[in-house]
Order: C-alpha cells, then sequence, then structure tokens
C-alpha cells in the first residue's frame, strides 16, 4: 500500500508555563515517529508545521490534541509529493512568529471563517481583502482584488502601514497563510485606528481546503522545501514568468549561489541550463547551495 504523506500546519496562542518541558515532548514524539518539521513554543503559545506519513500525522494530532492546552487546537492540512522538511527543529521563542508588534492580543479581531468570506464575496459585499503577508509571498498568489502591502518581512508592517491609510474607514478582512500572523497584525490595524477589521479564520490553507477554484489566484507561498503549493485542483492560472525564458510560471527557486541566495521565479526546464541561478553572474559563481531547494536563511514569516 502506498503511503500518502502529509504537511500539518497549527498553531495556538495559550499561556505555556514551562515551554521547556512541552518542547522535550513533542520532539521525541515527532523523533520517535520519523516526523520533520519546525515547531516554534513559547510563553505565548505553539507554531508550526509537521510532515510525514499520513498514519503518524494523525497519531501526532491525537497525542498534541492531549494536550489541555492544545485540546481544540486546529489543523490545516495539504498531501505532498514533494519533501517538505528534511529536519526536525521545536525551537523555544519570545514569539512563535515574530512580528516585534507590541500589540495586545484581546484586541485581535472578530473571525470570518471561508465559508462566511465565500458568501460575502459571492454577495459582492463591500470588502477590502489586505494581505498580511510579505511581498514575495502575495506576489505568486492572492484573493482576487487583494491589496498587498510591500513588506520583505512580516516585522516590517509598521513601516508598511501607510499604504492602506486610506482604508481606516472600510471593512476589511485580512488574511495570511494559516491564519496566525493575522492574530497580531488584525489587532495592529484595530489599535492603529482602523475600525472595521475582521481576520479570515484557518487562512488561505483553509480556505484553499474548501474552496478551491473561486477566489484564490495563483499558488500559496509556503516555508518549507515546497515553496508554494497548489490551492486549486483546476484553476492553476498563473502570475508570473520564468526569470529565463518568460514563459508563465510561479515556482520560485533559491539562487543556488550563496552570497545572492535570492527567491526568483524560475520554470522546471530552466533550472538545470542555468546553473539554478538567478542571473548570468550568480551562474558562474563558485559559492553553491547544497542540491535541494532549502529556504535561505532571509527569509522568514
Ligand atoms: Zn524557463
Ligand atoms: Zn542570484
Amino acid at each position: 500500500m502506498e503511503t500518502k504523506n502529509l504537511v500539518s500546519s497549527f498553531y495556538k496562542y495559550v499561556k505555556i508555563e514551562n515551554p521547556a518541558v512541552l518542547q522535550k515532548e513533542i520532539f521525541q514524539l515527532c523523533e520517535s515517529m520519523g516526523l520533520e518539521g519546525r515547531i516554534l513554543l513559547g510563553e505565548e503559545g505553539i507554531n508550526g508545521s509537521v510532515y510525514g506519513a499520513e498514519d503518524k500525522i494523525n497519531l501526532f494530532k491525537e497525542s498534541l490534541r492531549n494536550n489541555i492546552l492544545l485540546s481544540d487546537i486546529e489543523f490545516k492540512e495539504s498531501e505532498t509529493e514533494k519533501i517538505a522538511f528534511r529536519k526536525l527543529f521545536v525551537r523555544i521563542r519570545k514569539e512563535v512568529v515574530h512580528s516585534g508588534l507590541k500589540v495586545n492580543l484581546e484586541n485581535t479581531a472578530d473571525f470570518v471563517t471561508p465559508k462566511q468570506l465565500k458568501e460575502m464575496l459571492d454577495k459582492n459585499e463591500e470588502i477590502v481583502l489586505v494581505d498580511m503577508r510579505n511581498d514575495y509571498e502575495a506576489k505568486i498568489g492572492r484573493f482576487r482584488n487583494a491589496v498587498t502591502l510591500s513588506m520583505r518581512n512580516f516585522r516590517d508592517l509598521p513601516k508598511v502601514i501607510s499604504e492602506i491609510e486610506n482604508l481606516k474607514e472600510k471593512k476589511i478582512v485580512t488574511y495570511c497563510t494559516g491564519g496566525i500572523r493575522c492574530e497580531k497584525s488584525s489587532a495592529y490595524l484595530k489599535e492603529n485606528g482602523f475600525e472595521n477589521v475582521m481576520q479570515l479564520k484557518g487562512g488561505i490553507l483553509k480556505f484553499g481546503e474548501e474552496y478551491p477554484d473561486t477566489y484564490w489566484e495563483g499558488k500559496c507561498f509556503v516555508f518549507d522545501d515546497r515553496l508554494a503549493i497548489d490551492l486549486n485542483k483546476k484553476n492553476k492560472d498563473t502570475l508570473n514568468n520564468c526569470a529565463w525564458c518568460s514563459k508563465p510560471c510561479d515556482d520560485y527557486t533559491n539562487c543556488h549561489n550563496l552570497d545572492c541566495d535570492r527567491l526568483f521565479i524560475c520554470c522546471e526546464e530552466c533550472k538545470e541550463p542555468n546553473n539554478k541561478s538567478c542571473c548570468g553572474g550568480c551562474k558562474s559563481s563558485p559559492k553553491r547551495r547544497k542540491e535541494f531547494n532549502e529556504i535561505g536563511n532571509q527569509l522568514t514569516t
């Protein structure tokens, strides 16, 4: 029987008194089942993705939910044929998504479920979708007519907030990959004069599970070795073009010149002939990345 591999993502903001204890438990649990992934833990909560065989992922979810603090944690799943993670990291962090935002999480915006958002869009309601992700994420996929921000890192939100000054009185629905960035960023918007803010529950991933081929265009960037996944089953329109041959393409490659390390769009056929590099200069550079498409160090949520 062929085993199906899944990536399961999850987060929860919850007070964890002693993250080190949970860190050890989760690490041993994943290790014993051969799961790889990246999990961040802190006193403010947990955020992570795990990758492995479906039955092992299910056991992992069950074990996590057995922890009283995490009994209602929600998972977003995607089936994958590509390797998503090659290592296991379970780390302790002050913030489980680095934002640097000094916000009160009690001010987080009300949730809109994928179903509610779908209905609002079907009815042409006057809402503005605001993409809370980084610019390179939105470049390869976003909700139709969404407003995107020019930030390279989530922690730059305060610097780019002026780009959406004009939306302060509008009805806004924020979204991000799995929902976690919106918990703080929606609170930040509310604390900075935005009057009518809501956030998409479960993010793009949940919406894509429930309503593929509706309002999403392009691919969904993910912070693992896959770099992007398809949300749509049929409508696989591309928003960009290969840097080398200009054919329609939304696939990122991390330039294999380690001094460059830039994400660029490159089709499958152009990778090898161009030494997995973004330009002529990088193509001949001797400092090369290892074979796999690992995410460059400069990329963080
Ligand atoms: Zn090409
Ligand atoms: Zn390069």
